[in-house]
């Protein structure tokens, strides 16, 4: 049965995207976005992808039975001190936010006892930012991971709750899985933060280089460049908060690979051919062993 009235608080790409596919799959009657961005607002009404865009969240979280936070993480405190007592009892509260232990802990702390808390990341997305850039297939075969706490409310009304917000997202098209909030923090570091770390890192080098070569950069930027970078593109803000907020997770991460850095500048020093070659053989064979399969369980 669909939902009476969703709210989405943000409505750039990820929280429009949501928005086209809930209108394309009728998941509820009635669908409110806030933003505060008056540019995207208007935007968000050209679209005509949702019934009511404003920019009170507060108005907005009114009678919604889900209300799905889509603001970069550094913004989702001072979200939650505009709604928290706007909130309906016994709605579900989540949202789609890339880093899971801060937001648990934050929508922990601020959200009323009677609603329930199931935050959620959906690993889908593209280096763009804003409304245009949305689509309602953008979920389609890719993983939603939840990340609910067990030791808060009875377990089987949380069960029934995780069930309604898994139908959800499986009707966004997403395969639902269920993590642990630091283990997400973890494997998310290494699959998604790190690799972003080190496109922002690349390309500063190369912004660094003398005019002459940079030129060169652009020309010759099809050989590996141009696609190791794209997602250096991404939003700043959006990947500043991600970091601050995943800093228990990404900093022995980076410990490791500044390590695995400086032993192969040794063997280039060292021209220690041999080992680059076990180095990169090691890593060539983990590479090819791997499908990237958007499996459905
Ligand atoms: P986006 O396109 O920049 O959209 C975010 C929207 O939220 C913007 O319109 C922004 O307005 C608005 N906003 C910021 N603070 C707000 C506030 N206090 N109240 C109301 N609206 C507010 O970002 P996105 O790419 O959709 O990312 C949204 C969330 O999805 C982030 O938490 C991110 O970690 C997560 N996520 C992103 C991706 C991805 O690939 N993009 C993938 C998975 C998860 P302003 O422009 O004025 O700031």
């Amino acid at each position: 049965m669909p939902m009476k009235k969703v709210t989405i608080i943000g409505g750039g790409l990820i929280g429009s995207s949501v928005a086209r596919a809930i209108k394309e799959a009728a998941l509820c009657e009635r669908l409110v976005i806030a933003d505060k961005n008056i540019e995207y607002i208007n935007q968000i009404k050209q679209l005509n992808i949702c019934d009511d865009v404003t920019d009170n969240p507060s108005n907005a979280v009114k009678d919604a039975d889900l209300t799905l936070i889509c603001v970069p993480v550094g913004a989702f405190e001072s979200v939650l001190i505009e709604i928290k007592e706007h909130l309906k009892t016994g709605s579900i509260l989540s949202d789609v936010g890339s880093v899971k232990s801060f937001v648990n802990e934050i929508m922990f702390a601020h959200a009323p006892k009677d609603v329930f808390v199931i935050p959620g990341h959906p690993i889908a997305g593209t280096e763009k930012s804003g409304p245009e850039f949305g689509f309602s297939q953008l979920f389609k075969d890719r993983w939603m991971i939840l990340t609910p706490r067990r030791d808060v409310y009875d377990a089987d009304i949380l069960e029934q709750k995780i069930k309604e917000l898994s139908n959800f997202w499986a009707a966004c098209g997403a395969n639902v899985d269920i993590m642990e909030e630091g283990h997400h923090d973890d494997v998310l570091a290494m699959t998604s933060h790190l690799p972003h770390l080190v496109a922002f890192s690349v390309m500063n080098t190369a912004a660094d280089m003398e005019d002459e070569s940079r030129a060169e950069i652009l020309k010759y930027s099809a050989g590996g460049f141009r696609d190791f970078t794209r997602v250096a593109a991404s939003d700043p803000t959006m990947w500043r908060d991600i970091f601050l907020k995943n800093k228990k997770a990404m900093l022995p991460l980076l410990q490791r690979f500044v390590e695995d850095l400086t032993i192969l500048q040794k063997y280039i020093r060292q021209e220690n051919g041999e080992a680059l070659f076990d180095y990169f053989e090691k890593a060539k064979s983990l590479r090819s062993d791997m499908h990237f399969e958007q499996t459905k369980k």
